[in-house]
């Protein structure tokens, strides 16, 4: 099955209103680019509805970085999903291993999370990935297994649910997989999700690659069989880093 390419930017805690700026470059630089790949840029929360804004009338999608389960209430700090679609969003990567590590998030927590993206009407991207630890301990396969299995509900679709593995040890650090390591796990992702949802439903739902992509290898990890796309950190902060990510998935 086609799969349209996603490459998801991650601003994490970085950003404030001049970054935005960083939007109209990347429109000019990507706008072409828009029947072949979808982009988006996830600010922190501060920055939201400004960067939706900003980026209306581009082929920028702009997303959350997180939201609670709940639609509203007595959680002091946290962002519902609903207020992340008020403000312009239109997707929310959700399970991320800093939140999952900072904060304690199982995957219970992540799939409700999920469905809360999607009660909201917007995307889920679930993230999921090994320590280096659980790498070295022959584990990797297990633990993919295990947070796909808990994190994605069984209610996703091509059209609601994006995956993206991401080692964390591969994160920020420079290092990334082997490109025979990153296809073992996204074939076997894919696999894993057919056997719950059926093989139609996973063979549609888009498996992103993240962990230290730049510019320079971003057109050889993007070629791999079963990476639709990336999720990027570092490198999608500036538009001069994260144009070139996207034009190696177009
Ligand atoms: C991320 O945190 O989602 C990520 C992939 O970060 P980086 O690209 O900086 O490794």
């Amino acid at each position: 099955m086609a799969r349209r390419p996603l490459v998801a930017g991650n601003w994490k805690m970085n950003g404030v209103a001049a970054s935005l700026g960083e939007l109209d470059s990347l429109a000019a630089k990507v706008g072409a680019l828009s029947a072949k790949v979808d982009v988006a840029i996830c600010p922190p929360a501060t920055l939201v509805g400004a960067a939706a804004a900003r980026a209306k009338g581009t082929p920028i999608a702009i997303g959350g970085q997180d939201c609670h389960a709940k639609v509203s209430g007595a959680h002091t700090g946290d962002v519902a999903a609903e207020m992340l679609a008020d403000a312009g969003a239109t997707l929310v990567i959700v399970g991320h291993s800093e939140r999952r590590t900072d904060h304690g998030e199982s995957d219970d927590v992540v799939k409700a999370k999920a469905e809360a993206a999607w009660r909201a009407g917007l995307i889920a991207i679930i993230c999921v990935g090994e320590t280096e630890a659980e790498r070295d301990g022959g584990k990797t396969l297990d633990v993919v297994g295990r947070q796909l299995d808990g994190s994605v509900p069984a209610a996703a679709t091509a059209a609601n649910t994006v995956v993206a593995y991401e080692p964390v040890w591969a994160i920020g650090t420079g290092r990334t997989p082997t490109e025979g390591e990153i296809v073992e796990v996204h074939s076997f992702m894919r696999q894993r999700l057919a056997a719950r949802l059926g093989a139609e439903v996973a063979g549609g739902i888009r498996l992103l690659y993240g962990g230290s992509v730049k510019p320079g290898n971003a057109a050889v990890l993007l070629k791999l069989a079963d990476v639709d796309g990336a999720l990027v950190g570092g490198a999608s902060l500036k538009a001069a880093d994260f144009a070139p990510i996207v034009e190696a998935a177009a």
